[in-house]
């Protein structure tokens, strides 16, 4: 596999999966055009992994490496120049209904309610509007916002809005989830809570998850395999990491030695994969 150098053991997919189900990244080169330059910028020079049907992924790696633009890609809001991207087999070239993607900044419609904005993705997508508030007052009880149905945004705290943006994707039904550093511009106790959050929802409605996340410890314990790249441009996919901490996952796993253990080890790969962000930075 062109461009990267190590990728620990995956275990063997479970005997139930299908072949060609969940996410394919397969040799993925994704470039800008640059007009000011008049020449190709190449972001990500070598992507390769899978995301297994229903599992949750996450991907690691310094600022300016690609993160935003490989999760575009998947979610086919940027082309990509080489390799390819499949859902169950499927080419992925343009978004589609199943996938749905939580940016981190919430970007609510200011003048809608918080049923409204949940509904909006549904609407969308094509839902008439009574089924597409009933899917949006059901994913608004999961993320524990009833209450609020007729709030504003301007009324609510910062973790409240990113749950509805997290309501608003899930209103769409995706099969996937694509997060990227949905929780990043939350306060650290917050960022806990919603990571605990996160992982409830994923349980209840058996989602294919991919997250972006700068926080290794929040990737851990979210995660069934974690993802690092390399410092950017031209980044590769560095290493595969496969979390072996049992199912349920717990907050109070966090402070475990074991689950520190498995960080320190993450720590300790990127520290190498990530070196030349550091010393530009
Ligand atoms: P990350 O999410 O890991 O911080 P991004 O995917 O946002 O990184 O960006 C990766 C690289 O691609 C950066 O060098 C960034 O400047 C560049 N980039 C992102 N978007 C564009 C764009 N629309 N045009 C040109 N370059 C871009
Ligand atoms: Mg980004």
């Amino acid at each position: 596999m062109q461009g990267i150098s190590s990728v620990m053991p995956v275990p063997e997919a479970a005997d139930h999966r299908q072949s060609g189900s969940g996410l394919e990244v397969k040799d993925v080169g994704i470039e800008y055009y640059v007009d000011r330059h008049q020449a190709f910028f190449r972001a990500v020079e070598n992507a390769t992994f899978t995301v297994e049907a229903g599992s949750f992924v996450s991907i690691v790696g310094p600022t300016g490496c690609g993160k935003s633009t490989l999760l575009r890609a998947i979610a086919g809001l940027v082309p990509y120049t080489t390799g390819e991207i499949t859902w169950n087999g499927s080419p992925i070239t343009v978004p589609g209904r199943d996938r749905a993607v939580v940016f981190q900044n919430p970007a609510l419609l200011p003048w809608s309610t918080v049923l409204r904005n949940a509904a909006y993705g549904a609407e969308g997508h094509g839902h008439a509007r009574p089924e597409a508030d009933r899917r949006a007052r059901e994913m608004l009880e999961m993320v524990g916002l009833t209450q609020f149905v007729d709030r504003y945004p301007h009324e609510l705290s910062g973790g409240m809005q990113q749950r509805v943006n997290l309501a608003r994707a899930l209103a769409v039904d995706p099969d996937v989830l694509l997060l990227d550093e949905p929780f990043s511009a939350l306060d650290s106790q917050t960022r806990e809570v919603m990571g605990g959050e996160l992982l409830r929802i994923w349980e209840a409605t058996a989602k294919t998850a991919v997250l972006i996340t700068h926080q290794i410890d929040e990737a851990v314990f979210l995660s069934d395999q974690v993802v690092v790249l390399s410092a950017g441009p031209r980044s590769v996919v560095k290493h595969i990491v496969p979390i072996a901490l049992e199912r349920q996952r717990v907050p109070e796993m966090r402070r475990s030695p074991e689950f520190l253990e498995v960080v320190d080890s993450i720590w300790d790969l990127t520290r190498s994969a990530w070196l030349k962000a550091e010393d530009v930075s």
